[in-house]
């Protein structure tokens, strides 16, 4: 494709949500410009270790991914099957326990590094004939005038494009530059996100125990996608505020002690540390995806907790959902700013995404109270899932994103190899 100062999409951001979009219109007659200042990097430049950010992906992610190309590409890097789940109350005596047998699959999703699905992504996207990918952010959006957008891009390049895609993050200037209204409230806590080295191996299950301060998950790493028994984990552990920088001021010896105790040796002593990041915990929720040819993906249209492990879950979706009505809209010979377009896509995935967001929110608050007959109903809430196999094999469908409104990308039906 030809550089193209008015193509049909452009899409600010090359993260997990903008490239999926990218990659579910690869090669269909709409030509898209990606811009991005930090365009994902391989393998080549990783450091030897983790990734600190990796996310859970659910069995309808996966489905997605495979159906992008991306999969087999991530799974000869390293993705790591989780078959089961353990959740408890740190507080009592309430638990939960997950089985992929029970809802008849061999995993209930994959702890994935970032960088790896991006990468994967973009390598799909860039193959791309009808996609070009500029290494430059947003500068600031105009009004060109004739009802639609006019960007200009860091270089002073502008661009005109018949739909404007906002899948730049949580801080999105898309989002702020055109006035989305947004309900926002920052919890006041932030995540610590590392690896650990564990005493005993993890056993392919995701832990996640609720204590006062919020959560705190040990998600299941290998080394390649093959091994098990690997004794390596990523942790989140959220804090209240005033609690993370003493957290963050321990010595890793000292660190490992203090998430062992915490973690009630679960897995035996914490053996080593990564170095230790922090990010603060917001949950943000535009009111409106879309304006008159502009919508909004991933982070930059919500972020979650992520006690949820459901983020960026939830981005692709919005990435599948929005390129199937882009689709249609090419079917029926509908110009892409028709305003349709964008509403079928807003209702499709707004309800589903604020359900996700307020169930969360009420586990967070749940699990943040230290009312004593609140203590006792939780922990008998959890322990009365545990023994319904129909309300159990409801939850985890939900975990395992395979409900509600999918999108085809998303659907069941293909072959899984871990
Ligand atoms: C501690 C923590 C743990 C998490 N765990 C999970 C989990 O287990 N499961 C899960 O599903 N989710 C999880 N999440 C959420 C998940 O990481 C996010 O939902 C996801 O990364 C969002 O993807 P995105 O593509 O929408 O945005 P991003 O990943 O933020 O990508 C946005 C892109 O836009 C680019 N950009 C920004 N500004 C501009 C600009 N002006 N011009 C051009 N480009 C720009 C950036 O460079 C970036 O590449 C977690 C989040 C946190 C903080």
């Amino acid at each position: 494709m030809t550089s193209s100062s008015s193509p049909d999409l452009l899409i600010v951001g090359a993260g997990m949500a903008g490239l999926t979009l990218a990659a579910a219109l690869a090669d269909q007659p709409v030509s898209i410009v990606v811009i991005d200042p930090h365009l994902p990097a391989g393998p080549e430049q990783w450091p030897a270790t983790f990734d600190p950010r990796v996310s859970a992906l659910t069995q309808a992610s996966e489905n997605m991914l495979r159906r992008l190309g991306a999969w087999d590409a991530m799974a000869a890097q390293r993705v790591a099957p989780f078959a089961h789940m353990d959740v408890w109350d740190g507080d009592g005596t309430g638990n939960i326990q997950f089985h992929a047998s029970e809802a008849g699959a061999e995993h209930l999703g994959h702890i994935v590094e970032n960088r790896i699905t991006t990468h994967a992504l973009y390598q799909r996207v860039a193959a791309a004939s009808n996609v070009e990918i500029r290494c430059l952010g947003l500068e600031k959006i105009l009004d060109n005038e004739q009802g639609g957008w006019r960007v200009v891009l860091s270089d002073g390049s502008e661009v005109e494009p018949t739909l404007l895609i906002g899948a730049d993050g949580a801080r999105s200037r898309v989002r702020d530059q055109l006035g989305f209204r947004c309900r926002t409230w920052a919890y006041g806590q932030s995540a610590i996100v590392t690896t650990v080295k564990t005493d005993k191996p993890h056993g392919d299950t995701a832990r996640q125990v609720f204590l006062e301060s919020g959560p705190l998950a040990f998600l299941p790493l290998r080394e390649h996608s093959r091994q098990s028994q690997s004794t390596l984990c990523s942790i989140v552990w959220s804090l209240n505020d005033d609690q993370l920088k003493p957290v963050m001021a321990l010595s890793d010896e000292a660190f490992c002690e203090r998430l062992g105790n915490v973690f009630e040796h679960r897995l035996g002593k914490v053996l080593a540390t990564d170095q230790r990041f922090a990010f603060p915990l917001v949950q943000n929720h535009a009111v409106d995806y879309i304006q008159s040819g502009v919508a909004l993906i991933g982070d930059a249209a919500h972020t979650i907790h992520p006690l949820a492990g459901q983020g960026i879950n939830l981005g692709l979706l919005d990435a599948a959902v929005l390129a199937e009505e882009i689709q249609r809209a090419l079917e029926h010979e509908l110009p892409l700013d028709d305003f349709s377009i964008l509403r079928r896509y807003q209702r499709r995935r707004k309800p589903h995404n604020l359900l996700l967001m307020s169930t969360m929110e009420a586990f967070k608050r749940l699990f943040g109270v230290d009312i004593p007959p609140l203590r006792v109903a939780r922990n008998l809430g959890m322990s009365f899932f545990n023994r319904h196999t129909l309300i159990k094999g409801q939850i985890m469908a939900r975990a395992m994103g395979m409900e509600g409104d999918l999108p085809a990308l998303a659907q069941p039906g293909l072959v899984a190899d871990f």
